[in-house]
């Protein structure tokens, strides 16, 4: 497969369709087991979740939801900082077995703040499913729970996932120069 270029910066095959397709299968066979007498609801965070999430719903064999949400920081006025706040989360979380789809836990910053929103509301369990994971960019430690790939501390793209708007359809990962 050849490079690609995305406005100023080249990015090289890291991941193709066919291992991604794998693991997700994979993850999807892990979650069917752990959730056969439950009824899980997944939310996917958008953008960059939305094919991950697609792909791997197909998968599921248990009786599941599923809703997308996306994730909006603002400055909050307690000392705390930045709060994050669901928009579109509008299924009710209490006493439901939740699962998170995030493409790719980087810092841990995004979940580590939203997490505690969902706690709030008593869900039955929380899980995260990911497709990528950055250990070595961790700052905010998160349990993740279903993962696909542990990768270096390297900007990808494709699979969902965008430089600068561009990239989301490539059926790869590819990984920066
Ligand atoms: P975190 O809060 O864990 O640092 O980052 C989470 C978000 O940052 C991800 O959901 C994703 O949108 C973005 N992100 C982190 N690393 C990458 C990367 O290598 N490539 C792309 N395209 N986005 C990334």
């Amino acid at each position: 497969m050849p490079n690609l270029k995305f406005h100023d910066k080249e990015f090289i095959p890291y991941i193709s369709a066919s291992e991604i397709e794998k693991e997700i299968s994979r993850v999807a066979s892990e979650i069917n087991n752990d959730y056969q007498a439950k009824k899980p609801l997944f939310i996917a965070i958008l953008n960059g979740a939305f094919i991950f999430a697609a792909d791997l719903f197909k998968k599921i064999n248990v009786e599941a939801e599923i809703c997308f949400i996306k994730l909006a920081s603002y400055k909050g006025v307690k000392s705390t900082g930045k709060v994050i706040t669901a928009i579109g989360l509008d299924a009710e979380i209490y006493n439901r077995d939740v699962i998170i789809l995030e493409d790719i836990v980087d810092t841990g910053k995004t979940l580590s703040q939203f997490l505690p929103t969902l706690e709030h509301q008593h869900p039955a369990s929380l899980k995260i499913a990911a497709l990528l994971h950055k250990p070595s960019a961790t700052v905010h430690e998160i349990k993740i729970d279903y993962l696909g790939f542990t990768i270096p501390d390297k900007f990808v793209l494709g699979f969902g996932l965008d430089y600068d708007g561009l990239g989301r359809n490539i059926k790869e990962i590819y990984q920066l120069v």
